[in-house]
C-alpha cells in the first residue's frame, strides 16, 4: 500500500518536472518566470512590509482613540457621580422638603405630622417626576424608622436600609450599586439632615439609567458602543449593540461573553489592551439584526465603583482604512506586475522575432536556400546578429556560386579527358591508316575469344589474309597507290564480314579476321567471298586515272586445343595458298 503511494508520489513529480522543464526549454517563459520572480518576490514583501506597518499604525490609532474616548468617560462618570451626590443634596435641603420635616418634628398633633408626611412624598413624587433617576424617597428618623417614604417599603428594604444608614454614620453616603427586580441598576444616596434640631436621613434610590445617557456614541461609529460593565461582568448601562432577552428587554448572550472578556483582563491600570471579539445574533445599534460580527474593543477598570469602561467598535468599520489601504497596495502591486510582464513580454517577442528568424535562415542556409536573407539589420547586438547573419549568407551564395562554376570547368574538363582517353585507347588498339585493329590488339582478342571459345565449347574461325604481289604494286605505281589500296581492302573487308568479327590488320598488307561462333564453313564463305569481291574490285588511283585489280591469298583455321596451332594453321593454309598459285583460299587440314 505504502509503496503504492511512493511511486504515484514519484509518477507525479515525475511529470510535474517534465513538464517545468518542457515549459522552461522556452525562452520566454523563462524571461518571464524570471521577471515575475524578480518583481513579485520584492513587490509581495513590500506589500506584507507595508500591510504591517499600517496595521501597526492603524492599532496605535484606535488604542489612542479609544483610549481618550475612555479617559473622558471616565471623567463624565465621576462628575456625573458627583452631580448626583449634590444634586441629592439640593433636593433634600430645600424648602419644600426641610419645611415639611420640621413641621413634623415641631408638631405635637398626629394629624399634622400625617399631614406633612403626605406634603414631603407630594414633593418627592413631583421631584421623582422632574428628574427620572431619583425613583423613590424614604425618610428615616435617628433610630431608623420611617418618617415618610415614596412607595411601600417590604421587610427587606428596610433591613436594607437600616444597615446602610449604620454604614452611613450621618455622613452624606452613596451606596453599591444594586440590582433591581426589573433589571435596572441604582444606587442609593443617603444625605444626613437636620430640621427643627432633630437629625433625619434622607435616602434617594437613584437608578443609574442616565448613566447610559452620558455614554452617547458621538466619538464612535455609528455602531460603535460604549457602556459599563459591574466586576461580574453584568450591564450597568445599557449596550447598544446586544441581543436582548425577549421578555425583560434586558441584554441576553453579551453578558456572559462581555464577562468573560472583562474577567480575563487585569484590572490594574496599564496600557489599554485592545481586544477582538465575535458577537453571535445581536442587534446593532441602528436596530438591525446581525448574526456574526467581529468587535474590536478595549476597556479600563474603574476602580472606585469596581466597573469595567468599555468602549467597542465594528472591526470591520475601524480597520476599514486598512483595507482600503491593502486593496490599493495589492493594486499597486498588481498593476506593477502587470506593467512588468508587458514590458517583458514585449522584450520577448522584441528580442524572439529575430532569433526565430534566424534559427529558420539557417535551417533554410542548411537545406541549401543560401538566398534567404533576414530582415532588421541595426544598430543594436540583434541587428548586429542579423547583419552578420546576412554578410555570412552572402558570403555562402557567393562562394556556392564560385564553387558551382568550379565544378562546371572540372566536369568539362573531365568530359575532355575521356575523350582524350577514348581516342588514345583506340588509338592504342588501331591501326592509323586502315582503322582496324593493330596487331598487339589482335592478339588480345584472340587470347579473350580463345578462351570463350574454350569455357563455353564455341565454334571460333580465323582468317589470314595477305595481297599477292604486292610489292609490284609499291614498285609499279608508289607506296602511296599501295597504301590507298591497303586501306581499301580494309574497308572492304569490313563491309563483308559481321559487326562481331575482329578485322586486324595483322602485318604490312596482311589482315586477319577472327570469326567467333564461326564453322569451317562458314569460314570459307566469308572468305571466299572476300576473295571474290577483292578480285573484282578495279582499284582507280587517284589523281591519275589509271586503275589496277589484286588478288589475295587466304587460310583459314579453326579453334581446336591451342590458341598457337590455331594461327599456325591459319598461317600454314595461307602459306599453301601463296604456294598453290595465289589467289586462293585453303582450309588448313589438320
Ligand atoms: P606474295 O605474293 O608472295 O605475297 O608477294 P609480295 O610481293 O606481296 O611479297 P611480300 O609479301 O613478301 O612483300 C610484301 C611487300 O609489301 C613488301 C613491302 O614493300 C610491301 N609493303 C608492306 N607494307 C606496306 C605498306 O604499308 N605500304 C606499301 N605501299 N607497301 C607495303
Ligand atoms: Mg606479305
Ligand atoms: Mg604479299
Amino acid at each position: 500500500m505504502r509503496s503504492t503511494v511512493i511511486s504515484a508520489m514519484r509518477a507525479v513529480i515525475a511529470r510535474i518536472v517534465l513538464a517545468t522543464e518542457i515549459v522552461f526549454a522556452n525562452f520566454q517563459a523563462k524571461l518571464i518566470a524570471l521577471v515575475v520572480a524578480s518583481v513579485l518576490v520584492p513587490s509581495a514583501v513590500m506589500f506584507f512590509a507595508t500591510l504591517q506597518s499600517t496595521e501597526q499604525f492603524q492599532t496605535e490609532h484606535i488604542r489612542d482613540k479609544f483610549s481618550g474616548i475612555l479617559k473622558v468617560t471616565r471623567k463624565e462618570i465621576n462628575r456625573w457621580h458627583k452631580d448626583l451626590l449634590l444634586d441629592t443634596e439640593r433636593l433634600v435641603r430645600s424648602r419644600g422638603f426641610l419645611g415639611p420635616l420640621e413641621r413634623y418634628y415641631t408638631a405635637t398633633g398626629k394629624n399634622v405630622r400625617k399631614r406633612e408626611k403626605v406634603e414631603m412624598e407630594k414633593y418627592f413624587a413631583i421631584v421623582s417626576e422632574k428628574f427620572p433617576g431619583f425613583e423613590q424617597f424614604v425618610v428615616l428618623d435617628p433610630f431608623g424608622g420611617v418618617i415618610a417614604s415614596s412607595y411601600v417599603l417590604s421587610k427587606n428594604d428596610r433591613s436594607v436600609l437600616d444597615s446602610l444608614r449604620v454604614r452611613s454614620n450621618k455622613e452624606r453616603f452613596m451606596s453599591d450599586e444594586s440590582l433591581s427586580d426589573t433589571n435596572v441598576f441604582y444606587r442609593w444616596v443617603l444625605v444626613p439632615v437636620e430640621a427643627g434640631g432633630w437629625d433625619a436621613t434622607v435616602v434617594a434610590r437613584v437608578n443609574l439609567a442616565g448613566l447610559t445617557e452620558l455614554l452617547g456614541p458621538d466619538a464612535l461609529n455609528p455602531v460603535g458602543d460604549l457602556f459599563i460593565l459591574d466586576g461580574d461582568g453584568r450591564y450597568i448601562t445599557q449596550p447598544r449593540n446586544a441581543a436582548r432577552d425577549e421578555e425583560s428587554g434586558a441584554p441576553a448572550n453579551m453578558i456572559g461573553l462581555m464577562a468573560q472578556s472583562v474577567l480575563r483582563g487585569s484590572n490594574t491600570e496599564g496600557p489599554i489592551q485592545i481586544t477582538t471579539t465575535t458577537k453571535q445574533d445581536f442587534i446593532d445599534a441602528r436596530g438591525k439584526r446581525e448574526s456574526r460580527q467581529r468587535f474590536i474593543s478595549s476597556r479600563i477598570h474603574l476602580a472606585e465603583y469596581d466597573w469595567w469602561l468599555v468602549c467597542e467598535d465594528l472591526e470591520s468599520k475601524v480597520i476599514a482604512p486598512v483595507v482600503i489601504k491593502k486593496l490599493q497596495i495589492m493594486l499597486v502591486d498588481f498593476l506593477i506586475c502587470a506593467l512588468f510582464l508587458f514590458i517583458c513580454w514585449k522584450l520577448s517577442v522584441y528580442l524572439l522575432r529575430p532569433v526565430a528568424a534566424l534559427s529558420d535562415g539557417a535551417r533554410k542556409i542548411n537545406r541549401g536556400m543560401v538566398a534567404v536573407r533576414i530582415p532588421g539589420e541595426g544598430r543594436d547586438q540583434i541587428g548586429q546578429m542579423i547583419k552578420a547573419f546576412n554578410d555570412m549568407a552572402e558570403k555562402i551564395t557567393l562562394t556556392e556560386a564560385k564553387l558551382h562554376a568550379t565544378n562546371q570547368e572540372i566536369q568539362s574538363r573531365n568530359e575532355d579527358l575521356e575523350r582524350v582517353n577514348n581516342e588514345l585507347e583506340r588509338l592504342s588498339i588501331t591501326d592509323g591508316q586502315t582503322g582496324l585493329y593493330n596487331h598487339r590488339h589482335f592478339w588480345k582478342i584472340m587470347e579473350h575469344e580463345v578462351a570463350r571459345s574454350s569455357r563455353y565449347k564455341g565454334e571460333l574461325a580465323l582468317i589470314l589474309m595477305d595481297i599477292d604481289n604486292f610489292k609490284e604494286v609499291n614498285d609499279k605505281f608508289g607506296h602511296s597507290t599501295g597504301d590507298l589500296l591497303i586501306e581499301r581492302i580494309g574497308r572492304l573487308l569490313r563491309e563483308k564480314v559481321r559487326e562481331t568479327d575482329a578485322i586486324a590488320r595483322y602485318g604490312g598488307e596482311e589482315f586477319a579476321v577472327l570469326l567467333p561462333e564461326t564453322s569451317k564453313k562458314g569460314a570459307l564463305r566469308v572468305s571466299e567471298k572476300v576473295r571474290r569481291t577483292i578480285e573484282g574490285l578495279v582499284f582507280k588511283i587517284p589523281d591519275v586515272g589509271l586503275t589496277l585489280s589484286v588478288t589475295v591469298s587466304v587460310g583459314v583455321a579453326v579453334f581446336e586445343r591451342s590458341r598457337t596451332k590455331f594461327f599456325n594453321d591459319a598461317d600454314k593454309a595461307l602459306y599453301k595458298s601463296k604456294s598453290g598459285g595465289k589467289n586462293q583460299v585453303t582450309f588448313a587440314e589438320v
